[in-house]
């Protein structure tokens, strides 16, 4: 498969997190993916690297941001949405739930509630959905920032996991989507200041998704008509 992985790559400059992800959550996600596949990474850096070229030959698209989303242009979050409309499996990560690409495709806020600091506990809602297969019925992150309820998202085609916290909140922590013909999960693990894409679990979790997202069919992407290659994104 030919797999994009894009992470904003801004905490991942920062010292604090070096001890945490040496070579950037990006790096890790990579790193975290099994099987033969073509891997290709972008940051906030080369982000005009993502074209509707490109993308029209790409299996998956993983999507990490946080602190730059306003800094992704909207030309490159409609080009991921068209790309994801004509069949292109589409994976947020975390604080992607407030990505442009991913508020573009399901319309809604996608706000949510949150605090630092918790741990979670981690439910099979849907144990025969691929995602789950060979998952445990719940598994434990020591450290995750809390995303609670009440999350402003369309109803997801399937809830296949839900999170419950230590401070009492419960989130729909996997859910996924249909857009056209391109399938969309969002999977709430995997917040910046914890090793989440370490655990074994979490590896699973992507590598099921990754399989699963993968396109059935596809409408073909030779027209890329309303977009020319962006300038440099200022930082
Ligand atoms: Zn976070």
């Amino acid at each position: 498969m030919n797999i994009i992985i894009y992470n904003e790559g801004i905490h991942d400059k920062q010292d604090w997190m070096k001890p945490i992800y040496p070579d950037g959550i990006h790096g890790a996600i990579k790193q975290a993916i099994k099987g033969e596949h073509n891997i290709t990474v972008v940051t906030l850096d080369n982000i005009t690297d993502i074209t509707c070229e490109l993308l029209a030959d790409t299996d998956v698209m993983i999507w990490w941001g946080h602190a730059a989303h306003h800094l992704v242009p909207d030309e490159i979050s409609t080009v991921v949405t068209e790309a994801v409309q004509k069949g292109m499996g589409f994976i947020a990560l975390h604080s992607a739930h407030m990505s442009k690409p991913l508020r573009q495709l399901l319309g809604t806020s996608c706000t949510l509630k949150w605090r630092d600091d918790d741990s979670e506990r981690i439910w099979v809602t849907a144990p025969a959905h691929p995602i789950a297969q060979g998952l445990p019925e719940y598994f434990e992150l020591p450290e995750e920032e809390m995303y609670g309820e009440y999350f402003d998202i369309p109803k997801p085609d399937d809830v296949v996991f839900m999170g419950w916290f230590n401070g009492g909140e419960v989130f729909r922590s996997g859910v996924t989507f249909t857009r056209g013909l391109g399938k969309i999960f969002y999977f709430q693990p995997g917040h910046e200041a914890y090793p989440i894409y370490y655990n074994e679990n979490i590896i699973k979790v992507i590598n099921n998704a990754i399989a699963w997202a993968k396109p059935t069919a596809r409408i073909s992407g030779q027209d890329c008509p309303n977009y020319a290659p962006l300038g440099a994104v200022k930082a």
